[in-house]
């Protein structure tokens, strides 16, 4: 396995408390496939991979418990020089908000070349004629006049490509795309979810892919983790999730995107907001909004439940939420 995070646990220390923002979470990609982790805003799915990468913001944040297995190593036991190695070179990140990640002052074929410099050792001359051909691998149009530009002269998804490219440089076997198309449109957002999909075949990289947007993994991921409240409460293989999910917040989620075949019906949307994290619901955590939920959803928390066909579900009736 080439990534594994097991019983993770983050916290953030505030002047009103504790907010436990990612509680036990769990999950594994492998070389060549796609992991979605979805969630509304502030359910940890950001957070579980910043602690990831290793660029969590501590303080506040402070890893309290877990492992995160990269090809066998726990990421959490190695010193910082060890981890700014593994960072870039093995792991690399995509960030939503390209214009605010990439340095203003610099040209993007400087920003693309210094990790060639620092990283390969490579010349100057050598590091700019490598930007160049990765951004035309990322298809920027004229690329060898482009890679003088600045990121501010590029389009947003331009922008978004030069990231990509960034990322893939030095040809990590693992990405994590935080939200890499919620800045774009939609056109733009699919031509940048495809280039992302071609070039993890490609490259036969593990991709995790962050977002709060079902409609956009479905035909991206092999597997999707959902999270709620820091937890996972859902983990299946893309197909079986859209099909029939086994948590009724799933199903919710999946009710609220725009589908051609409910033309003319009313959206759904989840009753409510997302707990805070200081004062989360006892028993499940999601019971006040849970159009199924009983009287023991507000006492007993449900373990993350084993579903056949490789699915778990934190909900005591998944039994029922699967068949409908
Ligand atoms: Fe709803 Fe109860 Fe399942 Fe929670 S455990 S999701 S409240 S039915």
């Amino acid at each position: 396995m080439l990534l594994e995070v097991r019983d993770l646990r983050v916290e953030f220390r505030t002047r009103d408390g504790i907010a436990r923002a990612v509680d036990g979470v769990g999950y594994a990609v492998d070389a060549g496939e796609t992991l979605a982790v979805l969630g509304e805003s502030g359910s940890g799915k950001s957070v579980t991979a910043q602690a990831v990468m290793g660029i969590l913001d501590t303080p506040p944040g402070r890893i309290t418990g877990g492992r995160v297995l990269f090809q066998g190593r726990d990421l959490l036991t190695l010193k910082e020089r060890e981890r700014r190695r593994i960072r870039g070179a093995q792991m690399a990140m995509i960030f939503q908000d390209a214009l605010s990640a990439l340095n203003p002052v610099l040209t993007v074929g400087d920003q693309l070349g210094e990790m060639f410099v620092v990283h390969r050792g490579m010349s100057r001359k050598d590091a700019r004629a490598r930007a160049v051909e990765l951004m035309e691998r990322v298809r920027i149009p004229a690329a060898a006049q482009r890679v003088r530009d600045h990121p501010h002269q590029f389009s947003g998804g331009m922008r978004q490509r030069i990231m990509i490219a960034m990322a893939l440089a030095l040809r990590p076997a693992l990405v994590i795309a935080d939200e890499p198309t919620t800045a774009l449109d939609v056109t733009v957002q699919a031509q940048v979810m495809d280039l992302l999909a071609e070039l993890r075949r490609e490259y036969r990289m593990g991709l995790i892919l962050i977002t709060h947007d079902l409609g956009v993994v479905a035909d991206v991921a092999d597997r999707i983790a959902v999270m709620y409240a820091g937890r996972i409460v859902e983990s299946a293989p893309v197909r079986d999730l859209y099909r029939a999910p086994a948590h009724p917040y799933t199903r919710g989620l999946l009710d609220s995107v725009p589908r051609l075949d409910r033309k003319g019906r009313e959206l759904y949307a989840i009753k409510g907001m997302p707990p805070n994290l200081m004062r989360v619901p006892p028993g499940c955590s999601f019971h006040p909004r849970c159009p199924m939920a009983q009287d023991v959803c507000r006492t007993d928390e449900p373990p993350l439940y084993e579903v056949p066909g490789g699915r778990a579900s934190a909900c005591h009736f998944w039994r029922e939420c699967l068949r409908g």
